[in-house]
């Protein structure tokens, strides 16, 4: 072993993108964090067995650091904000957003999962734009998550902001990874929905909903 890369730099081409991806400046502690990263990847690609000075390995610490704040930049903000402009309305018909995408990071392994969110809900006194909810979702699925718990923020978030009558949030994704439950085969599904207000508690508008969502 006699492979000794240490003390990496970031260079300021580097350190501007870094701060493109999270959408602000990085201090000097956050950029020594970010050094000290990079030097890590490489011990784990010498590890694994690997040359971290070979041509296509030089620039995948920095690769993946990047790619990492880019999953997880959901941190940098409040997701229910995106809700905060609402309509008043008196109707209470059914609003339903369907197949809303999403990428996510598994927390157990930073594994990617992704798929599609529906989202359901009867308004008691105010809405909010369709196109807020796909912000919402990205805002909690941009970071370290289990599908059940990114079910539940999203369901929360659209509670504290627009207090509806019933919410129904239900997320379809596929794991490149063995969490979750039990093994997955390539293409399998894993289904997470939560049932809040008229959609947990009356039997009608529950069925209605779900026709909805067929
Ligand atoms: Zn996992």
């Amino acid at each position: 072993m006699n492979i000794l890369l240490k003390n990496i730099n970031i260079n300021e081409n580097q350190l501007m993108k870094l701060q493109n991806v999270i959408g602000r400046n990085l201090n000097q502690e956050e950029i020594a964090l970010a050094e000290n990263i990079m030097s890590s990847i490489q011990d784990l690609i010498q590890l694994a067995g690997d040359d971290p000075s070979r041509d296509g390995l030089q620039e995948s610490p920095y690769r993946f650091l990047k790619a990492i704040l880019e999953y997880t930049k959901g941190y940098q903000e409040d997701p229910s904000e995106h809700l905060d402009k609402t309509f008043e309305v008196t109707h209470d018909d059914i609003v339903l957003v369907k197949n809303i995408p999403f990428n996510s990071l598994c927390e157990h392994h930073f594994a990617p999962f992704f798929g599609m969110a529906h989202i359901a809900y009867i308004p008691s006194d105010k809405i909010t734009g369709l196109s807020k909810f796909a912000r919402l979702v990205d805002g909690y699925a941009n970071r370290f998550q289990v599908q059940e718990r990114l079910t539940q923020e999203i369901a929360d978030a659209i509670n504290k902001v627009l207090n509806p009558k019933a919410i129904a949030v239900i997320l379809e994704a596929e794991h490149y990874c063995m969490c979750g439950r039990g093994v997955k085969k390539a293409g399998a599904t894993t289904v997470t929905s939560t049932m809040r207000g008229m959609f947990e508690e009356d039997r009608h508008a529950r069925a209605e909903v779900l026709h909805l969502l067929k």
